[in-house]
């Protein structure tokens, strides 16, 4: 079962029109919007409607859903012009990973060299 709305979540404030974003994309599962602080010149973030804390909990849980921001992370890709050259699809779990925001999201980034590992 999809969690409920969580009040004190940002991205859930997001997904409710709480809180601005610049929104790219929407699907009935998914939200698509830049990142507020892009390490890239393409940043945008993937995330489910349904509150889940990261993508684990998700996939677990909703695995349709799962595969609806991957597969919108695919599409943002080819719509940014960043398919060609390479990016890179990041779901950071745990705050000792750099999770600083607990409702799953997929970075999508690109436009520029990226090195592998990332460090
Ligand atoms: P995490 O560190 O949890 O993997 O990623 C959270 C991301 O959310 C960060 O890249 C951060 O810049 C972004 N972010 C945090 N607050 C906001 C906000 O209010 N609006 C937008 N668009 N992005 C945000
Ligand atoms: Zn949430």
């Amino acid at each position: 079962p999809s969690l409920p709305h969580q009040p004190d979540c940002l991205f859930c404030k997001i997904v409710s029109g709480d809180v601005p974003a610049t929104i790219v994309r929407e699907t009935d599962t998914t939200v698509a919007f830049r990142d507020i602080n892009p390490q890239a010149p393409t940043h945008i973030l993937v995330i489910p409607r349904a509150h889940y804390p990261d993508a684990a909990a998700l996939s677990a849980a909703e695995p349709a859903v799962a595969a609806d921001v991957l597969r919108e992370a695919g599409e943002i890709a080819a719509e940014e012009g960043i398919a060609e050259t390479g990016y890179r699809v990041v779901f950071n779990t745990g705050s000792g990973a750099g999770q600083t925001v607990f409702h799953a999201h997929a970075h999508v980034l690109g436009g520029r060299g990226l090195q592998w590992p990332p460090g």
